[in-house]
C-alpha cells in the first residue's frame, strides 16, 4: 500500500517487538556496550551539575523524569542520587518490572512507572526540574519528537531543563532496521528542537566512548 500512516504504525510496532526480546540488563540497554555505562553516567553527572543548585536561576533538585528509561540504568546512578523523586516512562513493560528489582531500596523514591510510548505520553504540567531523554529520540518520528518536546517544555518547573543525550550521524538520517529507529545529524536535531519552541543552552560531546560507535552529544534545552 505504501501508506504513510501504515509505515508509521510499523515503525513503532517493530521497535516494540525488538525491545521486548532484549534482556533486561545494562548490557541490553546499551546494545552490548554495557562497559561504557560508567563513562556515560560520569559524563552526564558532570554535565547536569553545571545547572543544579540553590542559587537564583539554578535548576531545582525536586523531581526528574527519565524518558525511555528501560530498567532504570540512568535513574539508578544519575537521577536518584541527585533528585528527591524520579518518574520513569518506557514502552516496554518488562523493563519497568525489572526496574523495581534493579533499583533496590532507593527505588522507593520512584513515584511513577509510566508504561507508554513517548509519542503518546503526556508529562504532568509544571512537574519536573529535569526531563532526561537518552538513547530514545531515534524511535520517534520527526513530528512526534517535536510534539513530545513541546509537552516536555510545558512539564518543566521554573528553571527546569530538558536534556537530550543521543547518537548523532555525520550527515542526514541513518535508519536502523534492526531496532526500527533512525539516527539524525546534529543540524536536524537542532531544527526539531527549535520547532518545539526550545533553545539549546549548552551542548557537549561525550568523550572517551569507543571509536566505532556513533558520536554522542548532550544538549541542555529550555
Ligand atoms: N535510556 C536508557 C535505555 C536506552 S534503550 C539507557 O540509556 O539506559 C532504549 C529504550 O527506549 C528501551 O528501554 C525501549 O523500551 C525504549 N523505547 C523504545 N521506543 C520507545 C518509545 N516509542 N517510547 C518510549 N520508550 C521507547
Amino acid at each position: 500500500m505504501g501508506d504513510l500512516a501504515e509505515d508509521e504504525t510499523t515503525f513503532y510496532s517493530n521497535a516494540e517487538d525488538y525491545w521486548r526480546e532484549v534482556a533486561p540488563t545494562v548490557d541490553g540497554m546499551l546494545g552490548g556496550y554495557g562497559s561504557i555505562s560508567n563513562v556515560d553516567i560520569n559524563g552526564s553527572k558532570a554535565f547536569l551539575k553545571k545547572f543544579l543548585g540553590e542559587a537564583d536561576g539554578k535548576t531545582g533538585k525536586g523531581c526528574a523524569l527519565d524518558c525511555g528509561a528501560g530498567i532504570g540504568r540512568i535513574t539508578k546512578r544519575l537521577l536518584l542520587p541527585l533528585f528527591d523523586t524520579v518518574d520513569m516512562v518506557d514502552v516496554t513493560r518488562e523493563f519497568l518490572d525489572e526496574a523495581k528489582k534493579y533499583l533496590g531500596a532507593d527505588g522507593k523514591r520512584v513515584d511513577n512507572y509510566f508504561c507508554q510510548g513517548l509519542q503518546d505520553f503526556v508529562p504532568g504540567t509544571g512537574r519536573y526540574d529535569v526531563i532526561w531523554i537518552q538513547w530514545v529520540i531515534g524511535h520517534l518520528t520527526d513530528e512526534h519528537l517535536v510534539e513530545f518536546l513541546r509537552r516536555c517544555r510545558d512539564a518543566l518547573r521554573p528553571n527546569g531543563l530538558v536534556v537530550i543525550k543521543d547518537n548523532v550521524s555525520y550527515e542526514g538520517v541513518v535508519p536502523d532496521d534492526v531496532d526500527s529507529s533512525v539516527c539524525r545529524d546534529l543540524g536536524i536535531v537542532h531544527r526539531l528542537v527549535g520547532q518545539a519552541g526550545l533553545r539549546v543552552v549548552h551542548e557537549e560531546q561525550q568523550l572517551d566512548f569507543p571509536k566505532e560507535i556513533y558520536q554522542v552529544h548532550t544538549l541542555a534545552l529550555r
